[in-house]
Formats: structure tokens, sequence, C-alpha cells
């Protein structure tokens, strides 16, 4: 078997031919840009939050295969989830395309990036896109000022509940 099989499965290639979600999102509460100098992978990342869930998602580029399919299918995964299930789904990715993890916990389609580990070049065209979810959750907290910034904590108490 030779690498480009293994790592150009069909699921990769079908996204990259028809990248989902391919768009400007025009009511996105949150944009952010990411850039892997290494390849030359540029994408725009949108996303529209409704509190603290992921309403809508979409992104615009240029790039290689990985790094288009990836952005496709995470762009996918991410839409109706909370900032907090996005999140662990980033951990969990970054993991497996890095070698650190395996496939558990994670939906089918990323399977197909579990090659990418092994072409160390390859690893960060494959996480651009979740590097840009975790980069724009992070800058949209504050967005809408209903987070207060001060406090530091990551303690997540509900405290709206009058007792
Ligand atoms: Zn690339």
């Amino acid at each position: 078997m030779t690498e480009s099989s293994a790592l150009y499965q069909e699921v990769i290639l079908d996204h990259n031919r028809r990248p989902r979600n391919f768009s400007v999102l025009p009511n996105a509460t949150v944009e952010e840009r990411g850039i892997n100098p290494l390849c030359g992978d540029e994408l725009t990342l949108y996303l529209r939050m409704d509190g603290d869930r992921i309403a809508d998602a979409s992104f615009q580029g240029t790039g290689c295969a990985i790094s288009r399919a990836s952005a496709s299918m995470m762009t996918t995964l991410v839409k109706g989830k909370t900032r907090a299930e996005a999140e662990a789904m980033f951990e969990r990715f970054r993991g497996l395309a890095t070698g650190q993890a395996g496939v558990d916990d994670l939906p089918s389609s990323l399977h197909a990036f579990a090659g990418v580990a092994r072409l160390p070049q390859r690893v960060k065209c494959a996480v651009l896109a979740w590097h840009t979810l975790h980069a724009a959750l992070e800058n949209g907290a504050s967005d809408d000022g209903s987070m207060d910034e001060e406090s530091g904590s990551d303690a997540q108490e509900p405290g709206s509940r009058p007792r």
C-alpha cells in the first residue's frame, strides 16, 4: 500500500472535491483566519454563535486537499455543538492527527485522518481548521460582553438559579 492511497482516502477526496459549508456566512458572529505557512494553506472560518452553541459554521480559503477536506468535515461536525463539545472534539482530533491518541470517540469521517500522523509535514494541514476553530471560540467568548473576563476562573457555576 502506498503512502498516498492510505492518506487520501475516499472521504477526504470527496470533501476536497465538494467542500461542505464553503461560503461566507452572512450573519457570522465570529470570524477567524488561519494560516499554515509550511504548506500555504489559508482559510477564514465563520461561526454564528447562539449563546454557548455553534448555530452555524462555514469557511473560505485555499489550500491542499487535506486542509480543505479537514475544514469541510470540521464545519459540518461542529454545527449544533456547544463550545465545550467542540473544544473536546478539537483535542481528540489533534491527538489523532499527531499520533498521540486513537480514533475512539471521534466521528467516523475523521478516522480517515489517522494516516496523517505518519506524515509530519501533513499534520498541520489536517489540524489547521481545528486550530482556527479553537482560536475563534476563544476570541468569540467575550465578543458580546456576556462573559466576565475578570473572573479568570474556569469554574462554570450556573449561578442563575435564585435560591
Ligand atoms: Zn496543506
